[in-house]
């Protein structure tokens, strides 16, 4: 498995772009950052986009990558776009709603559209290929998904954009062979109320939820630290984090597993 880093922080300033993971070049968890990076031709090449939540900072480039999709003409089958039914419901309402942008699930037509939405249920296994991603509800300001996903030799957990949850690590515990987790930490402790009140990790929670894990020990990459803020401040306090292995990522990285 390989993870290509599109994005991964909170915000966007210069040097720092919003959310996006790349697997194995075909499949995109996350959409804050895809056509400011990659070329015409690997944006063709993505077949499914899994999508946590319908956050601006975590969809805002799926928008233009419909547009160069369907000018360019480079698939023959639509872009999948995968999430649970209410954050397909918010995408469509208040993004695809032909106001904000056009609905690219009916153009050029409804029989062949640049992209198709599908619903996910929640805590049920699906097939993509050789992956299989289970979407699993964390605790966001609005609804939000984390994605458990299966590969040759492995599993990897997206945590989407999260404050204090439960019910992922309950799962997470029973899969022997947890490779990484991908999380989230926004905000420095000093900022604990903002974090609380808008859904989101400080240090000492992130400390917190990872021992939810038990004795797993994957390894924790560490994403959408807000740009603006200390980042040098939040990651002091992530190295007095003891027994885990935790990497901050940085935008670009390739990630194999
Ligand atoms: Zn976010
Ligand atoms: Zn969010």
């Amino acid at each position: 498995m390989e993870i290509k880093v599109l994005g991964c922080y909170g915000s966007q300033l210069p040097g720092y772009k919003t959310t996006g993971f790349l697997l194995n070049g075909r499949v995109l968890v996350d959409a804050g950052t895809v056509t400011s990076v990659l070329t015409i031709e690997e944006q063709a090449r993505i077949d499914h986009i899994l999508i946590t939540h319908a956050h601006l900072d975590h969809v805002c480039e799926m928008m233009f990558l419909a547009d160069n999709i369907n000018i360019s003409a480079g698939r023959n089958s639509p872009i999948t776009v995968l999430s649970t039914p209410g954050i397909i419901r918010a995408m469509k309402d208040h993004l695809f709603n032909d106001v904000i942008w056009p609905d690219f699930s009916c153009i050029p037509s409804i029989e062949k559209p640049v992209m198709a939405f599908e619903p996910l249920a929640l805590e049920v296994k699906h097939s993509l290929g050789d992956l299989s991603v289970t979407a699993v509800r964390v605790s966001h300001s609005v609804e939000t998904v984390g994605y458990i996903i299966e590969f040759e030799g492995g599993t990897v957990i997206f945590v989407g954009d999260t404050g204090p949850t439960e019910r992922l690590w309950e799962i997470a515990r029973g899969y022997e062979d947890l490779k990484a987790i991908f999380i989230e930490t926004s905000f420095h402790d000093s900022l604990k109320n903002l974090a609380a009140l808008s859904g989101h990790l400080t240090p000492s929670c992130l400390d917190t939820e990872l021992k939810k894990l038990g004795d797993h020990a994957p390894d924790i990459y560490l994403f959408h630290m807000k740009p603006m803020l200390d980042l040098k401040r939040i990651g002091d306090s992530i190295l007095r984090i003891s027994n885990r292995n935790i990497k901050i990522l940085k935008d670009g990285e390739v990630i194999k597993l």
